[in-house]
């Protein structure tokens, strides 16, 4: 056991003695969080990846045949190689996917609802001007998502709503509750090129905490770091934040090497939760070809080449992948780790790819140990956010 461990380990267990919930609408309440040490238990099985999506005319089979891919499959049975339902807290709804692709809250919540994805965190992309025909034409969709869609603001132009302190705090005026409908702010990435200059201190960033405070609700971070371009993330930059919005879920995301960095913030707050999804665990390595959901020019990339990819790597490779991006924060933190997609352009809505991010999700969480699965999958992520999907008209 390496000295990071033995360090997250001890941390832990000081957590569970004084853990505080912070819920929205609601004051700070002390709970209890729980580190366990697990078995595993797997039986072995076939791992081949059959399209089921009812909206799918003709079933797709993403065959596990690969010289790269290991000889030997496990599965478990159980929900989560079935229909164990599922929460995801990384979904991107952007302008061409709720207009164009889905067209009406029911359309997008029966496309979910194909994978068991009964509940989602929806990063909804909208223009500064909430009085615009675009932003009316999504919230009219968002509206009708009911119980099953928690809508995030998330700029299209980050950069134009950081004009000023002041410019930033009137967008959030439009879009958050109870004037809008959003109950937070997300997905932020300031290693984006055009907002290397912000900083989580900066008084822009200071005004979106604030406005996400004051309705207790959510901010959703992508964390920098150097091999994205730019500087990365620094604990002493994101800490004092954390610290002064303690009625702010901040929902941070992005790959095993962000770990070290959020384990270290939830040490100390509660209010710290963390999304490992199925991009930044499954489809993302060198191993695997660095990540296959957005390879350079996702925008304009295909089905076809995800699924040729998947199929060439093998899925094996990939379960094994996703266990390995996973398994220890999720065992050190087994109450703060959440399950999701990351699903943001236009063809990761094909169904063909959904199917295969959810079965290769199901995989990967049914070999999980099994007091872990549920609570990967959407028991955290429920008992978090539940209160806004019940005050979501
Ligand atoms: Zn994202």
């Amino acid at each position: 056991m390496n000295s990071r461990k033995i360090l997250w380990l001890v941390s832990a267990c000081l957590l569970a003695l004084s853990s505080v919930l912070v819920s929205c609408g609601k004051s700070a309440t002390t709970t209890s969080t729980t580190t366990t040490q697990k078995t595993e238990t797997t039986t072995a099985t076939s791992t081949t990846i059959t399209t089921s999506h009812p909206a799918t005319t003709t079933s797709t089979v993403v065959t596990t045949s690969s010289t790269t891919a290991k000889t030997t499959s496990q599965t478990t049975t159980g929900p989560y190689t079935g229909t164990g339902p599922l929460f995801d807290t990384h979904l991107h709804l952007d302008e061409n996917t709720l207009l164009s692709r889905f067209g009406s809250a029911n359309s997008l919540i029966s496309f979910l609802s194909g994978g068991n994805v009964n509940w989602a965190i929806g990063f909804c992309l909208l223009p500064v001007d909430s009085t615009s025909s675009t932003a009316l034409s999504i919230k009219s969709i968002i509206s009708g998502t009911g119980s099953h869609i928690i809508p995030l603001f998330h700029a299209s132009n980050w950069s134009q709503v950081f004009a000023s302190e002041q410019y930033t705090k009137s967008v959030l005026q439009q879009y958050l509750q109870p004037q809008g409908l959003q109950w937070g702010v997300g997905e932020i990435a300031l290693y984006q090129t055009d907002l290397q200059s912000v900083t989580f201190n900066s008084p822009a960033m200071q005004a979106v905490f604030q406005a996400v405070n004051a309705v207790k609700g959510i901010v959703m971070i992508h964390l920098s770091t150097v091999n994205m371009g730019g500087r990365a993330t620094e604990l002493s930059e994101i800490e004092p934040s954390v610290r002064d919005y303690p009625d702010t879920i901040f929902l941070f995301h992005g790959r095993k090497e962000d770990m070290q960095l959020v384990a270290q913030l939830m040490d100390k707050y509660s209010n710290v939760y963390f999304t490992i999804d199925a991009n930044d665990s499954i489809f993302t390595s060198k191993l695997v070809g660095y990540n296959l959901l957005f390879p350079g020019g996702a925008a304009a990339d295909t089905a076809e080449r995800f699924l040729a990819d998947i199929n060439r790597i093998g899925t094996e490779a990939l379960v094994q992948n996703g266990l390995n991006n996973l398994e220890t924060m999720l065992e050190l933190y087994p109450d703060r780790v959440l399950w999701g997609t990351d699903l943001s352009y236009t063809w990761h809505f094909d169904d063909s790819v959904f199917d295969v991010v959810i079965n290769l999700s199901r995989e990967v969480i049914g070999r999980l140990p099994a007091d872990l699965q549920e609570k990967y999958a959407y028991k955290n992520a429920q008992k978090i956010f539940e209160c806004f999907l019940t005050s979501n008209p």
